[in-house]
């Protein structure tokens, strides 16, 4: 029996998703693919619905004060959902409903932390996620691997003191390592091979080390060249990474693999990634460059 892929939608607005979910097109016909969509007012609601995190919950990593900002945003329903979609996701991964999942997101997670948040982030939705599979799942040890080019100051405060979470953060910052959180500096207007190769060798030197039971992949497409984090990197670059990070989490962790949709604006690279990406954690690597379509 093939375990499926799970697709967490949330129906958001904004551009940059305009044309989802009908843009995954046929994929959603592979046996090997299940979409969870969240509630909204039109549909009849199913078991597959996302439900919103309880506040309870919420608080397990974020302080009551903070959530309380959060709410006067105006943008706490999509935040809600946005991390809903990764702990929904996580869970059902490891009761083995799932093999691994993609999560759309309104809003980010990695500039959220315990009492604060920005960057288009409010709530931190594999935070939330680990500390569930942690209390209430018996789960032991994580990895987050961010490839969003900004540096994730909330994922790293929230672990910074935690052993049990071995964070990856990708960034233009320099090099630290602090209790299993490793911030690699990626060099200004870097080549896709040599970034390649340095998350290559991180994988190696760090994660294969920590064999973590589950992956969450902060995946952020805005260091693309023409998005605003541009850093040079080509839109393809992105399919060798998931390539490489599912090969990863086969080796590590029987697969158990999340990927979080975070930073990046254009819609032109959210056709065409997103799609592919669903691909090859259903299916296999893909090899048509977006210079190509
Ligand atoms: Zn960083
Ligand atoms: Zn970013």
């Amino acid at each position: 029996m093939v375990i499926p892929t799970g697709i967490f939608f949330y129906y958001q607005q904004g551009e940059r998703l305009r044309d989802f979910p009908q843009a995954l097109g046929s994929i959603l016909e592979k046996d090997s693919v299940f979409l969870y969509d969240a509630f909204y007012p039109s549909k009849p609601k199913s078991s597959f619905d996302l439900e919103p995190i309880p506040v309870e919950t919420l608080h397990k990593v974020h302080l009551p004060e903070m959530v309380d900002r959060v709410r006067a945003t105006g943008n706490y329903e999509g935040a809600l959902y946005s991390a809903a979609g990764t702990l929904a996701a996580a869970v059902r991964i490891w009761s083995g409903e799932i093999i691994n999942a993609f999560v759309f997101t309104g809003y980010g997670d990695h500039h959220a932390g315990s009492n604060f948040f920005g960057g288009g982030c409010y709530f931190n939705g594999a935070a939330i996620a680990i500390h569930e599979l942690q209390e209430r799942l018996g789960a032991k040890r994580f990895a987050i691997i961010d490839t969003d080019p900004h540096h994730g100051d909330g994922t790293w405060e929230l672990f910074e003191n935690n052993l049990a979470v071995l964070y990856i953060c990708f960034c233009s910052g320099s090099f630290q390592e602090k209790n299993q959180n490793v911030n690699i500096h990626v060099p200004f207007r870097v080549k896709d091979s040599s970034y390649f190769a340095l998350a290559k060798d991180c994988f190696q030197r760090w994660v294969k080390v920590f064999q973590p039971e589950i992956i969450f992949w902060n995946w952020g497409y805005d260091g693309t060249i023409g998005e605003y984090g541009d850093t040079g990197l080509r839109p393809d670059l992105h399919l060798q990474m998931a390539g490489e990070i599912k090969k990863l989490a086969n080796v590590v962790c029987s697969g158990r693999l999340i990927i979080i949709l975070c930073g990046g604006s254009r819609r032109d690279y959210a056709n065409f990634l997103i799609p592919r990406i669903i691909t090859i954690l259903a299916d296999k690597y893909t090899t048509q460059s977006f210079d190509d379509v």
